[in-house]
């Protein structure tokens, strides 16, 4: 159930609201919208037209039930959408947000070129793996500490925040204190002790789609963190495994209009593991665009040639500025900015 209270309400008003929903044993969470406070309460549903007496308090314009399964990633409890503030970087609004970098950390002057390609090329955030979930325990794992050390002073030297992929519970302190942006990759992205964990730090969480994942199972993962209290979450749209072995995952653009309508999180699109090809990775960003994306994730590599893991993906540094000057009239076409 979410109440919907007036605009202008109080601070005590919405306390009275919130102690009334506690002593009906929901937990209630309270959502600030551009207009109204709407304060969701979660919990088991038996009993909920309890809540709807709320409705009786001069304060509260009305009472609904959220009919589906995921609550508090509803669109309805934010109709005007999430805006994610990322170490000054936002995701959500009007203005695209580019998220750009290596696969990996390999080394100090891979990671400083690569922040210098992309930063000259027009991201906003820069990525770059230290913890890698490989498939195969022989392959390059990461520079793991190391390579989030460099990761963070490329970042700084460079002005773009970090986003990298966080693996396992018990690196969360280091990550909350090294980056930005903390990755949960699709190989996780059903982890729910990983997901209830990081929902308890008020860091951003870069949410990956599992690859077979349907999208109430991705919001209902993405509703793990949000109801421990962080309410910080992007989704990331990066591809799912279907019969198709031509490229490396099947891009499913569905997802954005449709995760669009159904969650007031931004949603963006990683077109290099969604297709595991590098010429295909521009066609499916500016897609992803006119798809109504809030962003993109693009692996970029200063030589895709030498790299340790998904060279055939990334781009070169000027294909990615290539790529970033054809993404803004496809932007303008739809409305945003870049
Ligand atoms: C990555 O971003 O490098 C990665 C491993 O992605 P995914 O979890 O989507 O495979
Ligand atoms: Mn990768």
């Amino acid at each position: 159930m979410i109440v919907v209270l007036k605009p202008k309400v109080t601070e005590e008003q919405i306390d009275t609201v919130v102690k009334m929903v506690a002593e009906l044993d929901y937990r209630a969470h309270i959502i600030r919208g551009v207009e109204r406070t709407v304060v969701a309460c979660v919990g088991e549903e038996r009993g909920e037209h309890q809540l709807e007496h709320l409705e009786a308090l001069s304060f509260v314009e009305r009472v609904m039930p959220v009919l589906r399964s995921f609550k508090l990633a509803a669109r309805e409890v934010r109709p005007e959408g999430s805006v994610i503030d990322v170490g000054g970087v936002k995701i959500g609004g009007n203005k695209l947000a580019i998220i750009a970098g290596p696969c990996a950390v390999e080394s100090r002057e891979q990671v400083e070129a690569a922040a210098d390609a992309v930063k000259a090329g027009g991201a906003h955030l820069l990525r770059g793996g230290a913890f890698k979930p490989r498939t195969s325990p022989y392959a390059f794992q990461g520079m793991e500490a190391e390579g989030l050390a460099l990761l963070e002073k490329a970042g700084k030297r460079v002005g773009l925040p970090v986003v990298t992929e966080i693996m396992d519970p018990h690196d969360i302190e280091l990550f909350v204190e090294h980056a930005d942006m903390l990755q949960v990759g699709a190989r996780n992205a059903q982890n729910f002790s990983l997901l209830r964990r990081l929902g308890r730090t008020n860091k951003p969480i870069l949410l990956k789609r599992g690859m077979s994942t349907r999208l109430e199972e991705f919001l209902m993962a993405a509703e793990y963190i949000l109801s421990e209290g962080n309410p910080n979450v992007v989704l990331c749209e990066r591809g799912i495994r279907t019969f198709e072995t031509a490229t490396r995952n099947t891009l499913d653009l569905n997802a954005v209009p449709l995760l669009k309508e159904w969650t007031h999180l931004p949603v963006i699109v990683d077109p290099s593991h969604g297709t595991g090809i590098w010429s295909l990775v521009a066609p499916m960003a500016l897609a992803s665009i006119a798809a109504g994306a809030d962003g993109l994730l693009i692996e970029v590599h200063p030589n895709p040639s030498v790299a340790r893991s998904d060279g055939p993906q990334q781009l070169k540094p000027e294909r990615f500025a290539e790529l970033v000057k054809a993404a803004k009239p496809v932007a303008a076409a739809v409305g945003r900015a870049l």
